[in-house]
């Protein structure tokens, strides 16, 4: 848990946020600034800034929410058309928010 980080708040029930999926590992909400039809945000629960602060040890949650987002879009019926998963790195990278998360965006 990292003071005033906003994915820490939501995954810690704090703040709203639209779920679709949660576990012990991560959760599953809809971006509040849609950019496709479907647009979710795959968050672990654990803190991590972004790609680049990856441990060893986090192998595993990335390997989760990848299978994660695989499993709900079938879920949402968009595997077929297809849909991107996206990780924005740091400023350059267009992250705004330093919580690691990835983008689910499909339903075109
Ligand atoms: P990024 O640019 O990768 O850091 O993406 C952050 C995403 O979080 C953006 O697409 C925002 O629209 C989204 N976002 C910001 N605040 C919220 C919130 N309270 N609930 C859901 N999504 C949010
Ligand atoms: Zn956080």
């Amino acid at each position: 848990m990292e003071k005033n980080c906003l994915f820490c708040q939501i995954v810690k029930g704090e703040k709203p946020a639209d779920f679709v999926y949660q576990d012990d590992s991560l959760v599953v909400f809809k971006d509040i600034r849609p950019h496709a039809p479907v647009h979710l945000l795959i968050v672990p629960r654990k803190h991590i800034r972004s790609v680049n602060d990856l441990r060893e040890e986090d192998k595993e949650i990335i390997s989760d929410m990848i299978f994660k987002a695989k499993e709900i879009a079938r879920g949402q019926e968009i595997s077929e058309s297809g849909y991107k998963l996206i990780f924005n790195i740091e400023r350059g990278g267009g992250q705004v928010i330093f919580h690691l998360h990835m983008h689910l965006l499909g339903g075109w």
